[in-house]
């Protein structure tokens, strides 16, 4: 992918969120956006899935200027897995999943479904096709919404912490799912705070601090970070692993 960032600023009534982001980067596979909590991880993500506006500066998106695309459009090419599941309760997986490809994509009910069950074989989650959200675990939620955030074939998919909310079995799980999807060389933006797995998959890192990145580089600045802020975040994340 290829993702460019001049100068973006984002306010939350009149208090500054997002402080003049700047970043350049191409050929990137795995984007990891790592930093603490109230940094701004999120509402960058939700800026690049053309979720939200902001008030100045432009981001890009393989070459696509995000103020001047088609929003409606723009989104159906990005995947997009949030903080908790948001499936819908009351639709099976099989349903859920294919909801968004009949729906927003206008496929054929039989066709989607075919490639629904192959993804849901991939994922380890055929068995429990049929089941309603509320009858699978938390992990397996989250792999319902990555494969539905695949399904779309999407650009580029954005996952916004989506092991935060799981025990280290079920992050386990997620996470070899989304190693899945890396395999299946698809672009990723990710927000983590598992920053082993960061290491392991992500080919560039962001690193944030209150609304500014503060420092970005291939993932070897995990080990070698050039700024104390990262050295001082890394320091504490890592304490006790
Ligand atoms: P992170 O994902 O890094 O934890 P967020 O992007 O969620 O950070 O939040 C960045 C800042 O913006 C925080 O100070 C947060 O309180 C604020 N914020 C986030 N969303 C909203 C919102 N919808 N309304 C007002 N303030 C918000
Ligand atoms: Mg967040």
């Amino acid at each position: 992918m290829k993702l460019k960032l001049d100068y973006v600023d984002k306010y939350y009534d009149n208090i500054k969120v997002l402080d003049q982001l700047k970043l350049s980067v191409e050929n990137i596979k795995v984007l990891a956006l790592i930093g603490p909590s109230g940094s701004g991880k999120s509402t960058l993500l939700r800026l690049i899935a053309g979720l939200e506006t902001f008030e100045s500066g432009n981001i890009e998106l393989n070459n696509q200027a995000i103020d001047k695309v088609n929003l409606a459009d723009y989104r159906k090419h990005i995947g997009f897995v949030f903080q908790d599941h948001n499936l819908f309760n009351h639709l099976s997986v099989i349903d859920n999943i294919c909801l968004v490809m009949e729906k927003v994509h206008h496929r054929k009910h039989s066709e989607a479904k075919k490639e629904v069950e192959a993804l849901l074989t991939k994922f380890g989650l055929i068995d429990h096709k049929n089941k309603h959200p509320h009858q699978i675990s938390g992990g397996q939620s989250q792999r319902v919404s990555i494969v539905r955030a695949l399904a779309i074939q999407p650009e580029v998919i954005l996952l916004d912490e989506p092991t935060s909310s799981l025990d280290p079995v079920l992050t386990f799980e997620v996470l070899k799912s989304i190693e899945t999807l890396v395999e299946d060389k698809k672009d990723v933006i990710l927000v983590t705070h598992e920053i082993g797995f960061a290491k392991e998959v992500a080919d560039y890192i962001v690193y944030m601090e209150e609304g500014k990145i503060i420092e970005h580089g291939h993932a070897d600045i995990l080990a070698r970070p050039q700024t104390e802020k990262l050295r001082v975040f890394l320091d504490k994340v890592l304490t006790f692993h």
